[in-house]
């Protein structure tokens, strides 16, 4: 051991608590006996009296630190044996600042020591996350970090998601962005495509959402961040270190620092551009499962497991981690808790949301509140395949309304919309199939009881679920299997561009006219397609990429989404926030013919300047008649165009619909 190490038990006192997780089967049940610790110091602390290491591993028998000079490729130059402590935490410290230096984990369990791991709970790692570093944090913030702050969010419905990946968004030399696929091609103000239309940060002012909701940026497995000229693709759903960013997306995967500051340098350009930032988080499961830090640190215990002992496989991914126990449960609450705090992040989308129980979820907003309550937590309310936890406590679409604070996306609407995700040539609503105008009005009203719906003539969902629109993600086109653009090409054979973009102008209007949140797929409003593909998550960029060129191209369906966009802000008739407004405010038509729905938003819902919005979407590929009331109507859709102060008035009566678009009119009186 060098000479300057010293090693001390610390005498802190430390917070515990008894792990409270039932067991999911007998294999688990050993796992209850564990003591948890739910102290911020986990891994590593460094103050001005030294460097500190604390591992959570209750049953290692001897836990070593290893002390690197470099990321990778060399020996270590000092090894620290680690003390056993309290609530299963091994601590060992050093009595100088170490920064600069890397680390690893090594615990002896079952008289083998195990291969070397830069533990969970690593904030800055090196080329491909092999090794833990020590930086000092406050020398990778921005100018004006300490000012910072996401756009205040009163209520999550008057939020509007645009879900991005960062090469999607500028990898294609069409974006004329400096430093394509990275963290800061969003800082990155003034670039355009070859025709001079805005890209980048600047695209997204102008497009005027307000979140962007970004695919996993943490750390992950798949890209090898060695080889940066190979020009790897991948989502990233394949969680390596869930505390450290990804380190291709910086330009530098060896200096940890590096990645740290570029990310905090996009969340900045984005909150100065009046954009939050949403972090993709995918805790349900890792990308390796014996060889997981997980596994390394505290083998066995952060998964669930089948009776015969092998892992669960409810995320379609090899395991399943187990929120119900209790040191999992406080692993991902301090993981977001940090995110929020270090990084600045406003808001999470959990991917395969109901892996994790109810109670986790609740717990996650309510801590979340607690440091910025316009932070925005919503999920896939879904698996990919059983698990051994009970369908009551997992985290459901269906059981959103036992959770306090906690969104999910409503794959109702989605499906009756476009047709079925699963089935390519289905069609939808919009492209002309009938039997889908239930399903849709759930949609519109956000999964809330409302007294002209009946849930059960639901397609996907039987029951009112949302007790509150604020519960509810309303979209028709996400990462996940075909974009809209493909979609509507494999659905629609024989249409013509023209045909399939006036189809998703319509769906897009039904989605963010509904009640609940509405989110879009980044390029949807150039009408970028994805070459048909349908699971593009390790596809090139030439599928990936978003030609920047179509906004030139396809200039009338941008303004359209401008226009759309710019309605349901300004209107608050849109993002009513109780499920009572809902259905006292929202009256349905009757209606004689199918593909065809006719809504009115009366008495100025939510403060609306507008006395009464009438929205009649029809999805056949024929003209229809309605009646609309007498009166001084603005028109703000018809016929495939849309202006959000009104393109013309009219005096109501009998008025056409065109095929496949949306009327909509408003009156102040
Ligand atoms: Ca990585």
């Amino acid at each position: 051991m060098n000479e300057h190490l010293t090693k001390l038990l610390a005498a802190t006192v430390m917070l515990g608590s008894t792990a409270m997780a039932s067991a999911q089967n007998d294999v688990d049940a050993r796992y209850t006996a564990y003591p948890s610790y739910d102290g911020a110091d986990l891994e590593l602390s460094v103050d001005p009296a030294g460097t500190r290491f604390a591992l959570w591993s209750p049953e290692a028998e001897s836990v070593r630190v290893f002390l690197y000079d470099t990321d990778r490729n060399s020996q270590p130059t000092d090894t620290l044996n680690m003390v056993k402590t309290n609530d299963g935490v091994w601590r060992a410290e050093v009595n100088r600042q170490l920064y600069g230096k890397f680390y690893t984990f090594s615990i002896r369990y079952g008289g083998q020591w195990l291969a070397e791991t830069p533990g969970v709970w690593a904030k800055a790692v090196g080329t491909n996350g092999e090794r833990a570093a020590i930086i000092d944090f406050s020398t990778t913030n921005p100018t004006g970090w300490a000012d910072d702050h996401g756009p205040v969010v009163e209520h999550f419905t008057d939020v509007i998601l645009y879900e991005m990946h960062h090469r999607d968004f500028s990898i294609d030399p069409s974006s004329g962005i400096v430093h394509k696929g990275k963290f800061l091609a969003l800082t990155e103000h003034h670039t355009t495509n070859p025709t001079g239309e805005a890209t980048g940060i600047d695209h997204l002012k102008e497009l005027g959402i307000t979140h962007v909701h970004i695919l996993p940026s943490y750390d992950y497995n798949s890209v090898d961040e060695a080889n940066m000229q190979l020009n790897q693709y991948n989502w990233g759903y394949d969680p390596l270190n869930y505390n450290a960013p990804e380190g291709s997306y910086s330009t530098d995967p060896a200096d940890p620092a590096v990645r740290v500051r570029q990310m905090k340098e996009m969340v900045k350009a984005l909150h100065d551009a009046g954009i939050g930032v949403v972090m993709d988080v995918v805790y349900n499961h890792t990308a390796q499962k014996d060889d997981s830090n997980f596994s390394l640190t505290a083998p066995g215990y952060y998964y669930r497991h089948r009776a015969d002992g092998s892992y669960s496989d409810a995320s379609g991914c090899g395991n399943e981690t187990a929120s119900d126990r209790q040191q999992m449960r406080n692993f991902i609450i301090n993981s977001v808790k940090y995110w929020a705090t270090e990084y600045h992040i406003d808001g999470f989308r959990f991917d395969l949301m109901a892996i994790h129980d109810t109670e986790t979820m609740s717990q996650v907003a309510a801590a979340l509140k607690e440091i910025n309550p316009s932070i925005f937590v919503y999920g896939e309310g879904w698996t990919a395949g059983d698990s051994p936890l009970p369908v009551e406590r997992r985290a459901l679409k269906e059981n959103v309304s036992q959770m306090t604070g906690i969104a999910v996306f409503s794959d109702d609407l989605r499906d009756a919309v476009k047709g079925h995700y699963s089935n390519a040539a289905g069609r939808g609503f919009a492209t002309g199939a009938e039997g889908n105008e239930e399903t849709v009005r759930i949609g519109i009203v956000a999964a809330t009881a409302h007294p002209q719906v009946d849930y059960s003539l639901g397609n996907n969902s039987r029951f009112p679920y949302a007790a509150s629109p604020e519960m509810i993600v309303n979209y028709v086109s996400c990462h996940d299997d075909m974009c809209l653009t493909d979609k509507l090409a494999a659905s629609m054979p024989g249409s013509t561009e023209a045909q399939r973009q006036r189809a998703a102008r319509l769906a897009q209007t039904i989605v963010f006219t509904s009640q609940g949140t509405p989110f879009m797929f980044a390029g949807e409003e150039l009408f970028r397609d994805k070459k048909g593909v349908h699971n593009t998550y390790k596809s090139p960029d030439s599928v990936n990429g978003i030609d920047w060129n179509l906004k030139h191209i396809n200039a009338e369906q941008f303004n359209y989404y401008v226009e759309l966009i710019r309605l349901r802000r300004t209107h608050p008739a849109f993002r009513m926030t109780t499920a009572e407004d809902i259905a006292r405010n929202i009256v349905f038509d009757k209606v004689s013919q199918p593909n065809l729905i006719s809504y009115s938003i009366k008495n100025n819902a939510n403060g609306d300047e507008w006395r009464e919005i009438k929205l009649v979407f029809n999805g056949s590929d024929e003209a229809c008649q309605v009646k609309i009331a007498k009166g001084e109507w603005i028109v703000i859709a018809r016929d495939g165009t849309i202006c959000a102060t009104g393109l013309d008035t009219c005096k109501g009566g009998m008025m056409t619909v065109e095929p496949v678009s949306a009327l909509i009119l408003a009156r102040v009186k």
